[in-house]
């Protein structure tokens, strides 16, 4: 299971009824944070989710408006109690541009590491997760994020059960694991059906809609996805600046098959996302205008072998 907030959904400066774009989720009681504009911690406070599971921070890449909240954050965790560190990954650059935010926030009662990736690079995370990562196209370096849950196999009850397997080895032979008790060894692999799908998110914001993005979102549940302009027409702003218009946010969930998109990083000049939403749901129906306080929850579908399934 996953949950997902969005916090803000501004680029470029918050606003008195806007919130710069950042995205929390939960995976298993621990909390990723995706973006870090100035003012995110104050969102943040008002839903609740707390700062002391915080033990990762993915920046998209490293202009103020998605970094410059981390010395208040980095406040704001210490503040609740966290002693375990917190892992900073972010672009080439990341290192210096977080080493030098910290030094106003000296004082911390964790570690803070900092990781800086590029392409390709994959790590893991809580409730055994895998975030990985692709280049972008923006004035400085950008990476779009994706994050798998994998869902174990499904599990053959009825041979187990045939077999006598003790019911308390199911869940490790279920996860893999060869498993021996009184003198008899089970395999994992005999009692291991259909591969089942997991779950999936990708954050993707300041960039334009590069041609490997389809490929690498394939999929995804749920596409947040920066819309910077809504209306169709400012595409040339949108080509000049590194941005995406609604229209383009959705053809990318439209061609990475994604199961919905919300929107967000809408330009300070976009009053009203709402007046453009038809410009996304004309390409992509399950398309949604992002607000702070959007929230949801994607859990595994129940499928036919849910009632036989171990876990
Ligand atoms: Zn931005
Ligand atoms: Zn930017």
């Amino acid at each position: 299971m996953i949950d997902l907030l969005l916090l803000g959904t501004g680029g470029m400066m918050p606003m008195p009824d806007r919130w710069l774009s950042s995205l929390l989720v939960r995976i298993e009681g621990d909390l990723v944070l995706f973006d870090c504009g100035e003012g995110t911690q104050i969102p943040w406070q008002r839903f609740g989710w707390g700062f002391r599971r915080v033990g990762t921070i993915c920046l998209s890449h490293l202009h103020a408006d998605h970094v410059a909240g981390i010395p208040g954050l980095l406040h704001a965790i210490a503040n609740a109690g966290r002693q375990e560190p917190v892992t900073v990954f972010g672009p080439p650059g990341t290192v210096h541009i977080v080493q030098a935010l910290r030094e106003i926030a000296p004082v911390l009662g964790f570690e803070l590491r900092i990781r800086e990736i590029d392409d390709g690079v994959r790590f893991s995370l809580s409730g055994g997760a895998v975030a990985s990562v692709l280049r972008g196209d923006h004035a400085l370096p950008v990476l779009c994020y994706r994050i798998d849950i994998p869902r174990a196999r499904r599990f053959l009850v009825e041979r187990a059960q045939l077999d006598g397997v003790p019911q308390h080895l199911w869940s490790a032979l279920q996860k893999g694991h060869d498993v021996a008790e009184g003198g008899r060894a089970f395999r994992a692999v005999d009692y291991q059906g259909t591969e089942r799908k997991g779950l999936s998110i990708g954050f993707v914001t300041d960039t334009r809609p590069v041609p490997n993005l389809p490929g690498f979102l394939n999929g995804v549940d749920l596409l947040i996805c920066e819309g910077t302009y809504g209306d169709s027409g400012e595409w040339e702003k949108a080509l000049e600046r590194k941005h995406m218009t609604f229209a383009e946010a959705a053809t990318l969930a439209r061609d990475a098959h994604a199961g919905a998109l919300w929107l967000t990083h809408f330009s300070p000049a976009v009053k009203n996302p709402y007046d453009w939403l038809h410009n996304a749901t004309a390409v992509f129906p399950n398309s949604t205008i992002g607000y702070s306080g959007l929230e949801a929850t994607l859990a595994f579908p129940l499928d036919q072998s849910e009632e036989n399934s171990a876990s």
